[in-house]
């Protein structure tokens, strides 16, 4: 698995509807790359903040793919 391949899947990955086999994949990746263990972790930890408020901003460092996704979870949600 590529980065690129795993910022494909990172909506997934946070609902954790992938397969059994793509998540081992995944752990693989996440030992090797620091980089999409942060964005993980980051991305984890910003929806759980914002899912109950309302969102109008979120950190720069979010990007609008990212926002876009976490946006209409919270939309969803509520
Ligand atoms: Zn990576």
């Amino acid at each position: 698995m590529t980065c690129t391949e795993f910022l494909k899947i990172l909506d997934d990955v946070i609902d954790e509807s992938i397969a059994a086999e793509t998540r081992v994949e995944i752990e693989t990746h996440l030992k090797k790359c620091g980089h999409c263990e942060v964005v993980l972790n980051t991305t984890r930890k910003t929806i759980e903040i914002y899912r109950c408020h309302e969102i109008y901003e979120l950190p720069v460092e979010v990007n609008e793919r990212l926002h876009a996704s976490i946006m209409e979870r919270c939309r969803r949600v509520r």
